[in-house]
């Protein structure tokens, strides 16, 4: 008969190992320590969302909606996405639960998995999982140095090496509209020299352009204006004050005129937190001021600013900066047991330790003392507990120091309290 096929995970989809979600907690508990301090109040929000949300919000011609969208219609014909972003998602949040009338800004952070039909490759998947930080009702320079300031701080509480932050800003819709036309004009002399997919950006997204990966299309652009030529004196002043209060919380940042970050609502400020090495740029961080968004999922003006950071190119950073998060816990005590009436007694012991706050291993599955005082041995116990006939017929316990050998018998009823005195 043929083997059934084992059937695995969705291509560019994993599994979380016990020491990933490891990681994931010690970033998670990062996170929540940063958002006490800057007073975020944490919120989750569904993993499907109407896709209009983000045909709305992210832009029909992004990427991100346009290529890389798993969508879904429902039974009842609902068109549903899985949330590719999060920042749509806190905008409807803070619209649909009156947010607005909430003071002003509100200070909001979310975690969780994100999909995207992306090329599966290294550090890029289809399911990824972000945290983001968003401020939703304030315009001042301030809070976009916040923001930064706050991702900055996290991954240096992390103790990844080598970090920038990159910045640009984009301006207010006109400007860039005026910056696009320039843009347009200048590439379309060169139109032929774009790759196929810059020759589309060209009338549908042209400052995609700006962030091409191929070589042919990053030659041209290095020919391009920059966008700051183009900003209103209120938003270059905008930026000046966001790079000064950089400088002020020591936040080493790098301008790169080429950072659009592709999406419609992006407003003046835009940024990524790139770890950079001998080999590569790997962005950890991205975000920006979004003051269009709120706009045009229906409210009234608003402005906001935020940013989301991958968790798994995080986790990928610790690890290569040689940053160990153990997963198991060393245990101090282990309780052996030997026989039927012993290892009842030795699982009402192991509790009574466990609510004392003793850190306790067992091995009650197995009926073989050596076998148990085995793994007492490799898990580097500093007592073991053993619980014979004898010792549960006399209600008495053998407590062996395992650095001397020692062994001594112990009245059950003193074992608790005298373990907890020795450790
Ligand atoms: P974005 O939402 O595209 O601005 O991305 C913010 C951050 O999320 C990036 O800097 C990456 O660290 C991470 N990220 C985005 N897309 C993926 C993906 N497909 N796989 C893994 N991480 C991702």
């Amino acid at each position: 008969m043929a083997e059934e096929e084992l059937i695995q995970t969705p291509k560019g989809m994993h599994d979380q190992m016990p020491e990933d979600c490891a990681y994931f907690s010690r970033i998670e508990n990062a996170c929540r320590r940063l958002a006490k301090d800057y007073r975020f109040d944490r919120i989750d929000f569904p993993i499907l969302e109407n896709a209009a949300l983000f045909k709305k919000g992210t832009g029909e011609t992004s990427d991100i909606v346009e290529k890389q969208m798993y969508t879904l219609r429902t039974k009842s014909g609902e068109i549903l996405a899985l949330r590719p972003e999060g920042t749509p998602s806190v905008v409807r949040f803070y619209l649909e639960h009156g947010a607005r009338t909430w003071p002003q800004p509100v200070k909001l952070w979310y975690w969780g998995p994100f999909f995207r039909y992306e090329k599966a490759q290294a550090g890029r998947y289809r399911q990824f999982h972000q945290f983001g930080f968003e401020v939703i009702g304030g315009a001042d320079s301030t809070l976009d140095a916040q923001v930064i300031n706050i991702f900055y701080r996290l991954l240096n509480s992390l103790r990844i090496k080598d970090l920038t932050v990159e910045i640009n800003s984009i301006g207010q819709l006109a400007e860039r509209e005026n910056y696009k036309k320039a843009l347009v004009k200048q590439l379309k002399k060169n139109q032929s020299d774009l790759c196929p997919d810059c020759r589309r950006r060209l009338t549908r997204n042209p400052l995609r352009i700006l962030d091409c990966k191929e070589a042919t299309c990053q030659e041209i652009v290095r020919q391009l204006p920059h966008v700051v030529d183009y900003l209103s004196p209120e938003c270059h002043q905008h930026f000046q004050e966001v790079l000064e209060l950089l400088g002020e919380l020591n936040i080493p940042y790098r301008l790169n005129p080429h950072l659009v970050r592709g999406l419609d609502y992006y407003t003046r400020t835009v940024f990524e937190i790139v770890q950079t090495n001998d080999e590569e740029k790997k962005a950890l961080v991205g975000g920006g001021r979004y003051d269009r968004l709120v706009d045009l999922l229906g409210g009234p003006p608003t402005p906001a600013v935020g940013g989301a950071a991958g968790i798994e190119r995080i986790v990928q950073a610790m690890k290569e900066s040689g940053r160990r998060v153990s997963y198991r816990e060393k245990p101090e005590v282990f309780i052996a047991q030997l026989g039927p009436a012993a290892k009842k007694e030795a699982m009402r012991l192991f509790e009574e330790l466990r609510q004392r706050g003793i850190k306790v291993a067992e091995a009650f599955g197995r009926d073989s003392l050596n076998a148990q005082l085995k793994r007492a041995d490799r898990l580097g116990v500093k007592y073991v507990v053993i619980i014979g006939q004898k010792e549960a017929l006399e209600e008495t316990i053998t407590l062996k120091t395992m650095s001397t050998g020692q062994q001594r018998l112990v009245k059950r009823s003193q074992a608790v309290s005298l373990i907890k005195k020795r450790l």
